[in-house]
């Protein structure tokens, strides 16, 4: 197989890449660099099997350059990050509608190839009813609230993604919810495992939000891996969308002493308060756990790695990673 990983230099897409080498495939990442980083995927540069190319999505010319040669689309490549999106909430529409709609577009004319789309479980925004089915609502709160068009966004990629699907392209999208595990970046975009690990190993405050009693389900990265190149082998999965996580519920103060015992930090657990890390205009998703039958029937997905596993192995790769 001759396939294109988009954002292959970010967290998921260069776990992907690792496990897509090892298939024998031959590899193209096309990369930005904005929030991934080339460390990611020095190691595979040796491999002739692999080329890496600084590029944009948005860059029409490269795609087309590219797609023809091309099997496989894993289109990884996101704005991605609560706290980014609140930060930078234009570039980020841009980045996950345009750059997907380039994508699907290129898909589609050059050979309609087949593409996978990475999606998220912030698609069901703040519905309380878990767990999420995929043809469950989506509950958002009102535009003036950043955070919100990140769902908004990937709900118009799932939206044009239905719709070249139902114009011939073999199209298949997975939600994913909260992935985490090594090359998790603290920096860049800083996810709550990220920053949690990155504060214990500084021994600085470990800053939980609000009561902490909010939950999120935490899926390792190879088993989010497993789930895509599953989705991109299993025809039944052509023009389908499926949730890939972990369906065991954390609560986010559990997480909080979970990392600070697994790493030995003397750090205190501080409640902060919403506003002080988002700024003021915030609104936060209270629960969040999905309900994989779909995914375990048609890609014999399941989310194996139980927190524990997976957050020692990426505390392990933090401390050798991290400045601290
Ligand atoms: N969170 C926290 N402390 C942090 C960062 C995040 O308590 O330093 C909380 C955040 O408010 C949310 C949860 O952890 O309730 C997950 O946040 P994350 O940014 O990882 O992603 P989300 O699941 O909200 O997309």
């Amino acid at each position: 197989m001759k396939v294109l990983v988009t954002g292959g230099a970010g967290f998921i897409g260069s776990n992907l890449i690792d496990a897509l080498l090892k298939r024998g495939d031959t590899v193209l990442c096309l990369d930005n660099l904005s929030t991934g980083s080339k460390s990611n995927v020095e190691h595979c540069f040796k491999n002739p099997c692999f080329q890496f190319i600084e590029g944009s999505i948005l860059d029409w010319r490269l795609l087309e350059g590219i797609i023809g040669k091309i099997d496989v689309i894993f289109h990884m490549a996101a704005a991605v990050g609560v706290k980014y999106i609140v930060d930078n909430p234009l570039d980020s529409i841009i980045t996950n509608v345009r750059g997907t709609e380039k994508i699907l577009d290129a898909a589609y004319t050059y050979g309609r190839k087949k593409v996978i789309i990475a999606s998220s479980s912030e698609i069901y925004g703040k519905n309380k009813k878990v767990p999420y089915k995929e043809e469950d609502d989506r509950v958002l709160g009102p535009t003036n609230i950043n955070r919100w068009s990140y769902s908004a966004s990937k709900a118009i990629d799932e939206h044009m993604s239905f719709s070249y699907a139902t114009k011939g392209l073999p199209v298949v999208v997975l939600r994913f919810f909260n992935i985490y595990g090594p090359r998790i970046n603290e920096e860049a975009y800083g996810t709550v495992v990220a920053q949690f690990i990155k504060q214990a190993l500084r021994r600085e405050p470990i800053t939980v939000h609000g009561t902490g009693k909010q939950t999120r389900s935490f899926t390792y990265v190879d088993d989010c891996v497993k789930g895509i190149i599953r989705s991109s082998e299993v025809e039944e999965a052509r023009g389908k969308v499926f949730n890939i996580g972990n369906t065991r519920e954390t609560k986010i103060i559990k997480l909080a002493k979970l990392i600070k015992k697994l790493s030995n930090s003397p750090s205190p657990i501080k409640r902060i308060h919403y506003h002080d890390y988002y700024g003021l205009s915030y609104e936060d998703a209270p629960r969040r756990v999905p309900d994989i039958t779909r995914a375990r029937k048609i890609l014999g997905f399941d989310s194996q790695t139980s927190l524990e596993e997976g957050l020692e192995k990426t505390i392990a790769w933090c401390k050798e990673h991290y400045s601290h």
